[in-house]
């Protein structure tokens, strides 16, 4: 591989929201061709005009640029091998259909719908697969079956038609995969798929490995789901003189339910309350589809997520930033069963990553939900909260709320703990103790700790039966952060006022 230069493309096809497997897929390629030194190229194949809907091409620039999957040669990049989308390449495709039929490989179809109806009818009649092949196409109304003068009649006087490659009754497509390794088709499996649609323009087979020979692409790194057309085209590199220069395949395992149970989709992500979409995608009929990124997620975490699902590093490493990934991933490490999609190792991979933002990348992506009283102790106050929760939770946006007693008096006493730790006694030492620390103005973490080791060891108790109780009563909770980095930041005066508030209440 070391002499032959890497250039891949990601080849989306416009016809709605970028599903995270195609996002995995753009990864992967991306990664491939930043470890070679390669090119990652986005080719936008929008032959089929009917499934085309508008705003999806913006959204998948949108994404990867989220993701910071940069790209190399593309629409708005450009480069030397452009056009990159393929509705502006249409003239170059049909000369390719031709040369196919002049050499024998490929035949003009005029069959009219009727007739293709009845044909399959009939075939299934039999108990036979209805398929347009080397056995029912001799029956049809082709280039093969009518005589020459017919044939160039029918196209002189402009009758519809259309290409079909024209594949042997019984022989052996044997190519090679990254991930799968050698891969068998016999072509009685295939059918005589159309190359050439009546409108003129190619079919997605067609438009795909012109494209991809054109474009020099030197790997094609796709989803699962392309495996059964790769003989097809595998047979166009052969028909096409093409076979010398011909991609490598690497067929990439499905994403999968988290209950492994098929194919992770659209539906799934909505029954069970997690995005499939990389960000949120408002269709022309206003239906809306979540995202990750509106969902919180950081694109650092949900880039790592999707690397790992389908792949695995050689040792139990499991965070990468996006160039450590570059270096570690490696597509003989991709494995051919499909990965079952996490939605708590999504949320795990989001909090490893929450922890290394720093509070003001943090506060200024929930700017949103800030107000007065969050500000009201100056802005370092504010940061020093987010930096003592963030290890509490998986989203930014879930800081704010989990933390409101730093801004406020608790709004509400867990009911628990009143009941089962909250008696006069205790009550009785949390009130000594605050008033300790107050009077010997112990108001670092460190202070106000040992000061509970000493004030316990001097009344004969158990210190951990007051941490809990004292958390309690200045925070309303039953857990949280540490206990004295909360109360050095919450301070003595704001303490003082908590416990008189807890003395009246209860
Ligand atoms: N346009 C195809 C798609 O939507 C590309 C498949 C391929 O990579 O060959 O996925």
């Amino acid at each position: 591989m070391s002499n032959q230069t890497v250039r891949v493309r990601f080849a989306p096809s416009p016809t709605g929201p970028l599903h995270i497997g195609g996002v995995r897929t753009a990864l992967y390629n991306y990664l491939f061709a930043r470890q070679h030194g390669g090119k990652f190229i986005l080719r936008i194949e929008d032959t089929d005009q009917k499934r085309f809907v508008s705003g999806a091409e913006e959204y998948i620039n949108e994404s990867l640029t989220w993701l910071g999957l940069s790209i190399d040669e593309g629409v708005a990049e450009g480069g030397e091998f452009g056009p990159y989308k393929q509705s502006e390449r249409m003239d170059i495709y049909a000369s390719y259909a031709k040369q196919l039929v002049d050499n024998g490989f490929a035949y003009y179809a005029f069959d009219t719908p009727d007739e293709l109806n009845d044909m399959r009818a009939k075939l299934e009649a039999s108990n036979m697969s209805a398929k347009y092949d080397s056995t029912s196409r001799m029956s049809m109304r082709n280039s093969l079956t009518l005589s020459e003068d017919e044939v160039r009649e029918r196209l002189e006087r402009g009758d519809a038609y259309i290409i079909r490659i024209k594949l042997p009754r019984n022989e052996e497509i044997r190519f090679h995969d990254m991930i799968r390794g050698w891969i068998v088709f016999n072509s009685s499996q295939l059918d005589d798929k159309v190359l050439l649609k009546e409108d003129g323009l190619p079919t997605y087979h067609l438009a795909n490995i012109v494209d991809d020979h054109l474009m020099k692409i030197s790997h094609v790194i796709r989803g699962e789901e392309w495996l059964p057309s790769a003989p097809l085209h595998v047979m166009l590199y052969k028909y096409l003189g093409w076979e010398e220069t011909m991609p490598i395949f690497a067929h990439l395992p499905l994403i999968l339910k988290p209950d492994g149970k098929g194919k992770l989709s659209k539906r799934d992500g909505d029954r069970l309350g997690f995005p499939v979409f990389p960000i949120e995608w408002k269709a022309p009929d206003g239906e809306i589809s979540s995202g990750y990124r509106e969902s919180g997620y950081l694109p650092e975490a949900v880039v790592n997520m999707l690397a790992m699902l389908g792949w695995h590093p050689s040792d139990n490493k499991e965070l990468f930033s996006l160039s450590e990934l570059i270096q570690a991933f490696d597509l003989d490490r991709v494995s051919k069963s499909g990965a079952k999609f996490d939605m708590d190792k999504s949320k795990w991979f989001n909090h490893q990553f929450l922890l290394q933002t720093s509070p003001e990348q943090i506060i200024n992506s929930i700017q949103d939900q800030i107000n007065p009283i969050h500000t009201s102790k100056g802005g370092d106050y504010l940061k020093r909260v987010v930096e003592l929760l963030k290890e509490k939770v998986n989203f930014s946006r879930e800081l704010l709320p989990l933390g409101h007693y730093f801004f406020e008096p608790p709004v509400s006493y867990d009911e628990k703990i009143k009941n089962k730790k909250w008696n006069t006694e205790i009550s009785s030492h949390i009130n000594q103790y605050i008033k300790g620390i107050v009077e010997f103005n112990y108001h670092t973490a460190d202070q106000m700790e040992l000061y509970l080791t000493t004030y316990a060891e001097e009344n004969g108790i158990n210190k951990g039966m007051l941490m809990q109780p004292l958390r309690w009563a200045v925070s309303g909770q039953a857990g949280g952060p540490p206990i004295f980095d909360m109360l050095e930041l919450i301070g003595l005066e704001e303490i003082t006022n908590r416990i008189n508030i807890v003395n009246t209440k209860f």
